[in-house]
């Protein structure tokens, strides 16, 4: 890795996305800390540029299809690609039973469509290499499949979503869509969906499918051109999303992300990660 290889971190101007940008940037990696705030971008770089590193800022709102057009363009122009991506950015409003459907509509644009929305942006910018391209969705525990303490409760459901030679764009669009429906006409609670923090869960868990998803779909690419694409769950980490109530510093939170970014093996792919370890879905 090198200062020709290029990162582009989502939601970079805080929290986890800001940890992992620091230390992509402190092995060598020329990283785009990208904000959907501009200036907070401008003010989030200059701490690591007094630091010495080799980071800049642009402007991204993963819900925004403009914003995401002219970052590509930009990208495009100024670096000719990227070879990292890092999909963080991500909101979670702890939703509960006197939860709104914004809310819920926010937490699924944001952590999935966002993430689709940017993996599909970027993969044409993709550089040729020989390690390959890399995709890190920055995912959680929450939206497991068969979680010890949250799991999707609907059967028929699960079973679709574990058999990955089926899977399909379609199906998971459509769980998403068929759970904002009930979150909408009120009958979500009885749809099967995991009890804690029900549209986070549903989020990350179309996060953790699409990862799987596209892991086939990227696999046969020719030398040079392979991407591959992973995900992960940092732990309870202490940002704002937690209120600062986490368990792990952002430096642990970082960590898995950064290690799946640069990570020598090429051959990793559509699997799910924490501390650094493959953990089911
Ligand atoms: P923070 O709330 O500290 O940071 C979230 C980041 O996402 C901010 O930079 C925020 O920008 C950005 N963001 C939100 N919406 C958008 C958008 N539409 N476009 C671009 N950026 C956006 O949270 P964390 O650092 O904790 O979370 C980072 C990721 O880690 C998330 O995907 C989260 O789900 C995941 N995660 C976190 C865990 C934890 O314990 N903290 C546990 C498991 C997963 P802005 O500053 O403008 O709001």
């Amino acid at each position: 890795w090198s200062k020709e290889t290029i990162a582009v971190v989502t939601g970079g101007n805080r929290g986890i996305g800001f940890e992992i940008s620091r230390q992509l940037a402190d092995h060598g990696v020329t990283v785009i800390l990208t904000s959907r705030d501009a200036n907070v971008g401008v003010e989030s770089i200059k701490v690591l540029q007094e630091g010495g590193l080799d980071v800049e800022c642009h402007q991204l709102d993963v819900l925004d299809s403009s914003s995401i057009s002219q970052f590509s363009e930009w990208l495009k122009e100024n670096y000719g690609g990227l070879n990292i991506l890092v999909n963080n950015a991500g909101v979670n409003f702890n939703f509960g039973s006197d939860n709104s459907v914004e809310n819920a509509q926010q937490v699924i644009e944001t952590n999935y469509y966002g993430t689709k929305r940017m993996i599909e942006a970027m993969i044409p910018l993709m550089k040729a290499s020989t390690a390959g391209g890399r995709i890190v969705n920055v995912s959680s525990r929450l939206g497991r499949l068969n979680g010890k303490r949250n799991r999707l409760e609907n059967d028929a459901l699960r079973e679709q979503l574990s058999d990955v030679k089926n899977l399909t764009e379609e199906l998971i669009d459509g769980v998403v869509t068929n759970f904002l429906q009930q979150v909408e006409d009120g009958t979500w609670k009885s749809g099967g969906w995991p009890r804690r923090f029900t549209d986070y869960s549903v989020s990350k868990l179309a996060v953790n499918a699409y990862t799987r998803f596209m892991a086939k779909k990227l696999c046969d690419r020719v030398d040079g051109e392979k991407i591959f694409i992973n995900c992960y769950c940092p732990g309870w980490v202490k940002t704002a999303l937690t209120g600062y109530a986490g368990s792990v510093t952002v430096e642990e939170g970082a960590d898995t992300g950064v290690w799946l970014s640069l990570i020598p093996e090429q051959a990793i792919t559509g699997k799910f990660f924490a501390e650094r370890r493959e953990i089911h879905f």
